[in-house]
């Protein structure tokens, strides 16, 4: 890859014929028409999110002559250039100039670019800009994206993966899961977690159509004209879970639902039954995590491992053997209840506190409480035995 440094680029180059597209997020070209802001691997701009902070302190370093650090451009043909990296900090010099957003100045009032002083905008036109050039194959130039990173946000998994499997198969994927502006994405954001503009949606949606293997499935359908496959797979996950569970709750955000579908969705459920269980269970105090509710009702109630459900504490073990231990001494026989009705050497053991384990009596699954009065200190190995909780 040839590299050549260029000094002389100045923000009011850069700017000159600036697009910045408000659907799509996104700035799209510059200096004159010849530099494409966001190829298609690139990510969305986000330096406006957060309030706008980035945005502002690019704009903040120009006026105080700071520098904002190097820029690549990828020399594609001709005079045709795109950016490599540094797309976020020139969006934001483009957007300033074209009175997309304003700073605050000295006494704190807000000021777009059109309301400056002369002498400031100039310093911002003028501030000069450190740009290498780039010329190189397409599997260089984007092997070298790979594995940069370099000022601002790092590039995620799922941005490298657009980077290195760039196409059209990933532009359809963007038009359809990193588009903020599409109307499923309220729907979809009570099950998967991020963001559109950081390739989430995307990024979940290829996870479970692939089984987990993302970067393979890019691969063998890069250069497909259609993302019929990606789109059925997802919506037939979303609209299983939003119909087998009726109610939207906080803790189905981001759960491994494309594993659970794959797993349960041939079962038959009950959505009002499947409800009032939910319900019951959210209620129960003794459920630490209610994370594992969804699974344990898929499963059929029975796991309750997947629940988490509260143990005794310290306190509560310690007095429950004290009692336990005198009583069993007095009668010459083991403190586990369990081994003193057996017939081994064990019969007449006594534990030590570290050799046993917490026991409901009536296991929590049978309406069982976490309260010292159902509980009970059994030899490890039987506790082991007893199981479910
Ligand atoms: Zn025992």
């Amino acid at each position: 890859m040839k590299t050549t440094l260029k000094t002389s680029i100045t923000v009011k180059d850069i700017c000159e014929g600036f697009i910045y597209n408000e659907l799509e997020g996104k700035g799209l070209f510059g200096l004159s028409g010849k530099l494409t802001i966001q190829p298609e691997y690139q990510r969305n701009y986000i330096y406006a999110s957060d309030g706008g902070k980035k945005e502002v302190a690019v704009i903040e370093s120009m006026l105080k002559g700071y520098p904002i650090g190097l820029i690549y451009f990828n020399k594609v043909s001709g005079d045709r250039l795109e950016v490599l990296d540094g797309q976020q900090r020139i969006t934001s010099a483009g957007r300033f100039v074209t009175d997309k957003f304003a700073i605050k100045d000295e006494n704190k009032m807000e000021q777009y670019f059109a309301g400056m002083a002369k002498d400031k905008k100039e310093k911002i036109l003028e501030t000069k800009l450190l740009v290498y050039e780039c010329e190189g194959t397409e599997s260089e130039i984007k092997e070298w994206f790979k594995t940069i990173n370099i000022a601002g946000v790092p590039l995620n998994n799922q941005e490298l993966l657009n980077a290195v499997y760039s196409g059209p198969y990933v532009t359809l994927c963007k038009e359809e899961f990193s588009n903020s502006q599409n109307a499923n994405i309220q729907k979809w954001s009570a099950y998967v977690k991020g963001s559109a503009n950081r390739q989430e949606f995307m990024e979940c949606a290829l996870d479970w159509v692939s089984k987990g293997n993302i970067g393979d499935y890019m691969c063998s359908h890069r250069f497909e004209k259609n993302i019929n496959e990606l789109k059925n797979y997802f919506n037939s996950v979303i609209d299983w879970v939003s119909t087998v569970f009726a109610d939207v709750e906080n803790e189905m955000c981001g759960l491994e639902w494309g594993r659970l579908y794959e797993k349960y969705h041939k079962k038959a459920y009950d959505p009002g039954k499947v409800s009032a269980d939910l319900r019951k269970l959210y209620a129960d105090p003794y459920i630490q995590d209610h994370k594992g509710i969804f699974e344990y009702i898929l499963g059929g109630s029975v796991d309750t491992k997947l629940l988490e459900v509260r143990v005794f504490d310290e306190a509560t073990k310690k007095a429950v053997y004290a009692t336990q231990t005198a009583k069993a001494e007095k009668k010459n026989e083991s403190n586990c209840p369990h081994c003193a009705i057996g017939h081994d050497a064990n019969k007449s053991k006594v534990w030590k506190l570290n050799e046993m384990d917490a026991d409901h009596v009536a296991a929590w699954s049978k309406g069982g409480a976490t309260a010292a009065k159902n509980c009970q200190m059994l030899c490890k190995t039987h506790n082991r035995a007893k199981g479910n909780r």
